[in-house]
């Protein structure tokens, strides 16, 4: 029996579904300022508030809803807070907290939040091309094995340590040895490849922002990197969104299969901001007084950084294109080289190996300062180029065994003949890896500097020419055996041919120099 519509009782379950949906649209989306103070508020009536939502007050003040409670919302503020008063009104956006993305901003310096601090026009981004600071890592299948190198032009670090595209390695040590400088170099060094830079400066002193802007733009890489600016002086709130907001721009690059190198500078004074944050809520402190989720914290910013898969786009449409990457260079500074703190413990496991620079070394003239002996990188050895992986080959343990036995010459025992052999070598390996700030150095370059070294060419130099010897033997290469460069770029292995032309150029040299 066909059935029979009712017209009177359709409209009146629309009419009834109509109501519902206006009704249900206005649910508590507007709430009342409860607390305010300290750069947080405490809002009464939110009760479909979203984690991580923007949050508007009156007054341009915008907030973030971090604590849902059974009662009231806990929000951090952005902005004029003064100007807040209890009984606000305080409505919800539906919006997670998001920022501008994308190549617009490039060569810029932004805050937090995405807007422009250096006075050059307004960065016009369309919301849809904003993306969330909570970002989502991805996951096992949309991803890839590290397996190119991020070159960072450092002798030290490529050689040794090297860091693969899509890794995280951790720059730790104490104030002033030189963790900035290092990964403001590895950002030079991307001048003529198709990374870009972000620098995350958190909790830094302005001063330290506006020197490493300045380094970017005078070295001609400004153009290709975004400086998100969080300085001391900043609000707490400020200080702990802003390697998030770093990390969403990076994603977006990352996601249309470019590359991206993003450094945190630093994350200990981002664990501070967030203790910080976290005490005004009232969250309950933990070991530290850092609140308990900390890690996870850190953990879900340092697991954007990835490798994506060839196929991403096949498996999410959130990637616009494969094989893109995100390198992470998370710095960590400790207190008396105290490695075993909470925040630096915490962050070594979370990293893929950690690179240690050493006051000692620093002060003794070894700079830049890398404690080779407990440096480690776990993936980027499979990312190195394989002629760079065979004449680096011996170079780690002739230095580690070098400082060993530096300890017990300094008795001035008598040494066998060995023994000394291994101290010239080390010396003249631990001068070659000394390198100024600002050059940083192309890997063809580096492989013939340490080839030089580790075959021992070297051995019979005075250890105070070796630096003197490495530039004429660049220069020498340079005008005289160009394909040699050349030929290690292409290649990328050593061949015979290039062995060969490696010890004839490198003898010949020599034979000038010590004339
Ligand atoms: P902070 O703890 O204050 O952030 P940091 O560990 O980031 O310090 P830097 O600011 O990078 O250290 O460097 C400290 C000083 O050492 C700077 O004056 C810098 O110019 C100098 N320096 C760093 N690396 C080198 C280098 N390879 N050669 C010469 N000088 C260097
Ligand atoms: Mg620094």
């Amino acid at each position: 029996m066909p059935m029979e519509l009712k017209p009177a009782e359709v409209t009146d379950v629309l009419k009834k579904e109509l109501k519902r949906y206006r009704s249900s649209l206005k649910v508590e989306s507007v709430g009342t300022v409860l607390t305010v103070g300290d750069g947080v508020a405490r809002v009464y009536g939110l009760d479909q508030c979203m984690m991580s939502e923007i949050l508007e007050f009156p007054n341009n003040v915008f907030g973030m809803a971090l604590n849902l409670e059974q009662d009231n919302v806990g929000a951090v503020l952005f902005g004029a807070e003064q100007e807040l008063k209890e009984g606000d009104e305080v409505r919800t956006t539906g919006r997670l907290i998001s920022v501008p993305t994308g190549e617009k901003l490039l060569g810029r310096v932004v805050n937090a939040l995405g807007q422009p601090l250096d006075g050059r026009g307004p960065i016009d981004v369309p919301v849809e091309e904003y993306y969330p600071c909570e970002g989502r890592a991805p996951s096992v299948i949309e991803r890839q094995p590290v397996t190119e190198p991020m070159q960072t032009g450092i002798k030290a670090i490529d050689a040794m340590i090297p860091i693969g595209r899509g890794q995280r390695e951790l720059i730790i040590g104490d104030r002033q040895t030189g963790k900035t400088a290092l990964c403001v170099d590895a950002m030079i060094n991307q001048k003529d490849t198709d990374v870009y830079c972000i620098y995350v400066a958190i909790g830094q002193k302005l001063s330290t922002v506006k020197s490493v802007t300045k380094t970017l733009e005078e070295a001609g890489v400004m153009h290709k990197c975004t400086v998100v600016s969080a300085p001391a002086s900043d609000q707490a709130s400020m200080q702990f969104l802003a390697p998030f907001s770093g990390a969403a721009m990076g994603e977006r690059l990352r996601d249309e299969g470019k590359h991206v190198l993003i450094i945190y500078d630093d994350l200990y004074k981002h664990a501070l901001a967030w203790r910080q944050v976290s005490l005004l809520l009232r969250r309950p402190p933990g070991r530290e007084a850092f609140p308990g989720d900390i890690f996870n914290l850190h953990s879900r910013l340092l697991e954007r950084a990835a490798k994506l898969s060839d196929k991403a786009p096949e498996i999410s449409s959130q990637f616009k294109a494969g094989g893109g990457s995100m390198t992470a260079l998370p710095v960590v500074e400790t207190q008396d080289a105290d490695v075993s703190a909470y925040i630096p413990t915490n962050v070594i496991s979370i990293t893929d190996g950690q690179i240690f620079l050493e006051t000692d070394l620093f002060n003794a003239g070894q700079r830049p300062a890398v404690n080779v002996g407990i440096s480690v990188s776990r993936v980027g050895g499979n990312a190195q180029i394989p002629a760079m992986k065979k004449v680096a080959g011996g170079l780690r343990i002739s230095l580690a065994q070098f400082r060993e036995l530096q300890a017990f010459a300094q008795f001035g025992s008598d040494l066998d003949a060995a023994t000394k052999q291994q101290l010239t070598r080390g010396e003249r390996l631990a001068e070659l890896l000394k390198q100024g700030q600002y050059v940083p150095m192309s890997v063809e370059k580096q492989v013939v500097s340490v080839y030089a070294g580790t075959s021992g060419t070297m051995d019979d130099i005075p250890t105070s020419a070796v630096s003197k010897f490495e530039s004429g033997l660049m220069e020498f290469v340079e005008t005289k055996y160009p394909q040699l460069f050349e030929k290690i770029r292409e290649d990328k292995k050593l061949t015979d041919e290039i062995k060969e032309l490696l010890d004839q150029s490198i003898n010949e040299f020599k034979n000038g120099f010590n004339a």
